[in-house]
């Protein structure tokens, strides 16, 4: 029998890890991307090079593919609704994705539904200030990796975002000062069929996330209610595919939800490795309408930390990659990005961990992840500290 095609809308590293999968679930992968050097290009079965947001080039893509799919959301929402409209099967579809994708539209469609999130409202330079410093300014669309997203300290920080401010829809927020980050993967099938990934600690350092420690620390009265929280969402969304949901855990035990991804998504990236199936593979079953494998964590914990670019420079950093992969039970995942730059993803380390000391949970986790940093940060001039601040 002929592999099914699927379209993927995306040619980065999602699309590439997507495209590892492909070929087990008998599936061909068919990307949209704009650049003949993106990660995905070399592993997709056919590519159509387009600008994301182009639905002309969608509309080529979906003669050869029985669905779509994506690896990001800077598409053109109200383009794809009108190729949906003609018979275009997207998954998600259009009308799941539609609160989505504008942060703020995001934040009322939560509040609609009963889900708790920060205090919000959407913003310009003209109104008085709605919060006290510190607070959250947030582009309403297209920011990623922290993108977009400032933390306002004060007068001077908001006078040097301002001109940026002017030009753009922006959404404000209180400042939360959690205890943790939290997230969860979870995928809904065509029948409606919800499973998901054990809850995740994440850490970012300015608004980039840096590191995901699974499982997290946390009582099973929370991971079941981050669980009905996400149940609750992805049945109202009507949602087919996989989704990350990401969580601010704060001092009295609360959890509100910070944001949502509509598809797979870097605190999922330890599945790779450390489950009986990734986020990549679920999102394949979801959209082309089989039934779900039930994920499960096949070690005692597993750390993944990011391989962050500490220089604007081209190299493929084989030595470093090679003392990585020395620690034991270390996968190393290297997206083949020809230009490394500032606080750019280039790869990825997965560290699976069998033997615990319950005493030291936590620290033992953390050492691991210093190990990393260590070997990837530390350069030959000793310039770690300024690596630190990515
Ligand atoms: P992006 O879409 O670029 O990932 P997010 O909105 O998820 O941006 O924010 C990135 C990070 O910024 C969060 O993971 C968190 O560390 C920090 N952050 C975002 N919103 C808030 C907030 N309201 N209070 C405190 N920290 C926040």
């Amino acid at each position: 029998m002929e592999n099914q095609r699927v379209g993927v809308i995306g040619g980065g590293q999602l699309a590439w890890m997507m495209a590892q999968e492909a070929p087990d679930l008998n599936l061909d992968l068919v990307i949209q991307t704009p650049s003949p050097d993106d990660p995905a290009v070399a592993l997709a079965c056919d590519r159509v090079f387009a600008a994301i947001d182009d639905a002309s080039a969608t509309a080529e893509l979906a003669k050869t593919c029985g669905v779509i799919t994506f690896e990001n959301e800077f598409v053109d929402l109200d383009a794809l609704k009108i190729l949906e409209d003609q018979g275009v099967c997207f998954r998600p579809s259009i009308s799941t994705l539609q609160p989505l994708l504008d942060k703020y539209d995001q934040r009322c469609y939560l509040q609609k539904i009963g889900l708790p999130v920060p205090s919000f409202q959407s913003f310009n330079l003209s109104q008085p200030l709605p919060f006290e410093y510190p607070f959250v300014l947030k582009a309403r669309r297209h920011g990623y990796d922290g993108q977009g997203t400032s933390v306002i300290k004060g007068a001077d920080d908001l006078a040097r975002l301002s001109p940026q401010i002017l030009g753009n829809k922006w959404l404000i927020e209180e400042f939360i000062p959690f205890e943790r980050e939290l997230a969860i993967m979870a995928a809904r099938s065509v029948t409606g069929e919800i499973v998901f990934y054990p809850v995740v600690e994440t850490q970012q350092v300015n608004q980039v996330c840096h590191w995901v420690m699974v499982p997290a620390s946390i009582s099973s009265d929370l991971q079941r209610k981050i669980e009905d929280y996400t149940r609750l969402l992805l049945t109202e969304l009507n949602a087919i595919g996989i989704f990350g949901i990401e969580f601010f855990l704060t001092a009295s035990g609360d959890v509100l939800i910070n944001e949502i991804a509509p598809r797979t998504h870097n605190s999922g990236h330890y599945t790779l490795d450390a489950c009986n199936i990734s986020q990549f593979a679920l999102q394949l079953q979801a959209v082309t309408g089989q039934s779900l494998k039930q994920p499960l964590l096949q070690c005692q914990q597993a750390v993944m930390v990011n391989l962050l670019g500490y220089e604007n420079a081209e190299g493929d950093y084989a030595e470093k990659r090679a003392k990585l992969a020395e620690i034991p039970q270390a996968f190393v995942h290297w997206y083949n990005k020809t230009e490394s730059r500032i606080g750019r993803k280039l790869g990825h380390v997965t560290v699976l961990i069998n033997h615990l000391d319950h005493q030291n949970q936590r620290q033992n986790l953390l050492s691991i992840i210093q190990k990393i940093e260590f070997i990837w940060y530390s350069t030959p001039e000793g310039d770690r500290e300024n690596s630190k601040q990515l």
